[in-house]
Order: C-alpha cells, then sequence, then structure tokens
C-alpha cells in the first residue's frame, strides 16, 4: 500500500444527512438589550420553516444563534440551548467550524467573492469551514453545489469567470452553492430574496424546494406569498413596544394562514399590521 502526504488526497466531505433542529428557551442579549425571550422552536429535518415576523422582532438574531454566529458579535450574549439532532450545538467538545460545516448561512445581500473565479467561490465554503477535499473531489462537488443551486447549466462554461460578473439572483444562487458545498444538514437563509427581481426569487424558490429534501431549511422572509409557498412550517416573531422578541404562534404554515389561533398572526399574515 502507498502512503501518500498529498494534502490533496484526503477523504471526501461526508454527506451529513437530514437533522432537526431544536431551538429550546433561546434568549438573546446586545449588551444590556435583550431581543429574544426563551425562544423554543423546532425546525424538523427535511422540512422548510419560514420565520415570519416585522423588522427588529430578533429574526436575524435568532439565526445567528443557530449557526453560532451570535457569539462573534461584541457584547453579544445567550441563554437557552440549540440541539441539531439531539446534540449541543454549543457543547464545548464541538469546534466551531464543525457547528458552521454543519449548519451554513446565506444572507439577504448575495456576497460572493467579487473578484473570486466562480469555481473558487465554491471551493470557499470549504476552506472557510477548514474541510479538506482532493482536488478531483473538489470538482465534483463544485458540479454538484452549483448543480443543486441551479446555476450548473448557466456557467459550467466559464467557471474561471469573476463571481461579481454575475446577476444578482445568480451571485445569490453562487452563495447558495457556496454553502451547499460542505453538504450542511441545515441551511439557514435572512431573506435571500429580498435584494432580487420577481424571476430570480421564483428561481430560488424552486431551488429550495427542491433542496428540501437533503437539507433542513429555515428561512427569513418578510413576503408572506414566499412563505405560503415555500414553506412547510411558519414562526411567528414579534416584538411589541420594546419588550425582547417572542415566538407568538408557529405550526403548519397552511394552519398559519388559513386559521391562525392568535389574532396577531391573522393580522400579520393577512398584510393588517
Ligand atoms: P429582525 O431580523 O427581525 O429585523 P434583528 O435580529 O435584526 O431583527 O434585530 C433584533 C433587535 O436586535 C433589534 O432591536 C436590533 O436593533 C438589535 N440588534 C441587531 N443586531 C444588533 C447588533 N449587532 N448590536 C446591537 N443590537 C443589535
Ligand atoms: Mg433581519
Amino acid at each position: 500500500m502507498t502512503q501518500t502526504t498529498d494534502p490533496t488526497l484526503v477523504d471526501p466531505v461526508p454527506a451529513h444527512g437530514l437533522a432537526t433542529l431544536d431551538a429550546r428557551d433561546v434568549s438573546a442579549w446586545f449588551g444590556d438589550h435583550k431581543v429574544l425571550d426563551r425562544v423554543s422552536l423546532t425546525m424538523p429535518a427535511g422540512r422548510v420553516t419560514a420565520l415570519i415576523g416585522p423588522s427588529g422582532c430578533g429574526k436575524s438574531t435568532f439565526l445567528r444563534v443557530l449557526n453560532r454566529m451570535h457569539e462573534l458579535v461584541p457584547g453579544a450574549s445567550l441563554a437557552g440551548e440549540v440541539l441539531l439532532d439531539g446534540h449541543d450545538l454549543y457543547s464545548p467538545d464541538r469546534r466551531l467550524t464543525d457547528a458552521r460545516r454543519q449548519v451554513g448561512m446565506v444572507f439577504q445581500k448575495p456576497n460572493p467573492f467579487p473578484t473570486m473565479s466562480i469555481y473558487d467561490n465554491v471551493v470557499a465554503g470549504l476552506r472557510l469551514t477548514g474541510t479538506r477535499v482532493g482536488r478531483a473531489g473538489c470538482d465534483d462537488l463544485v458540479e454538484e453545489s452549483l448543480t443543486k443551486a441551479g446555476l450548473w447549466r448557466e456557467v459550467r462554461d466559464r467557471l474561471r469567470s469573476p463571481g461579481g460578473a454575475l446577476s444578482g439572483g445568480q451571485q445569490q444562487r453562487l452563495c447558495i452553492a457556496r454553502s451547499l458545498a460542505v453538504r450542511p444538514r441545515v441551511l439557514l437563509m435572512d431573506e435571500p430574496c429580498s435584494a432580487l427581481d420577481p424571476t430570480s426569487t421564483r428561481r430560488i424558490e424552486e431551488t429550495i424546494a427542491e433542496l428540501a429534501d437533503e437539507v433542513t431549511i429555515v428561512i427569513v422572509t418578510h413576503n408572506m406569498q414566499q412563505a405560503a409557498r415555500v414553506s412547510h412550517r411558519c414562526a411567528f416573531f414579534l416584538a411589541s413596544h420594546g419588550t425582547p422578541g417572542v415566538i407568538v404562534e408557529h405550526g403548519p404554515t397552511a394552519l398559519m394562514f388559513d386559521s391562525p389561533q392568535d389574532q396577531r398572526t391573522a393580522d400579520y399574515v393577512h398584510g393588517r399590521f
């Protein structure tokens, strides 16, 4: 058997499989300012969960808690638990890069590295989380990730072009591909379409629907039609009169829209807020 020290010849990225994400009694602060109060939510494996609610009620903060970005904000603190398939995401035994690799994030504004090639942008997802893959494995992962993000056919002949040369919608799909390259178990999306035109938005919604079979998705959206189209479950966040954000109601999307239990949910989903 030949021994190799070639760092490019390492194991392929393992497919982690679907996972349920569970937030239990999550409270979050920025300094003395409490912005989430005992939020509990199960985001089931293989389902799309939409987080809805007015601006400032802590949806983005909640997403950052779910992939351990909140702890990087100076002065930020939190309480409660986040469990990934029953295992503590914040366990001292778990490295931050592992948490990030298993729970990926896509932001509102597409943020590919603009001068980096399309190929390298996808690979950057691996580097950012300390995941090592051989060159052949890399090519396969780039194709796989771009295909899942619905971008492969458009860019396969120009993988060396800069990411910044793509349209806004394509850039967002490139960011989705970058997140998928590490084969996360959960993908968090913070208003991924709000900077995009309707056609690009549709493309991303189609991608979300296809991805839901293999990655648990949590999406923040202000667009109620979008929440109704893409999600299986919804959670309605609210922070009234300066109080910290709470979940007023959560459940299957159809129920939340058709027969909400709380009048405030009814008002919000029907645009009366
Ligand atoms: P949403 O995404 O629902 O609009 P956010 O999570 O962005 O809500 O914000 C919740 C609250 O936390 C707001 O009052 C906001 O001003 C505050 N906040 C968000 N980010 C920071 C930060 N980095 N430092 C201090 N306060 C913040
Ligand atoms: Mg937000």
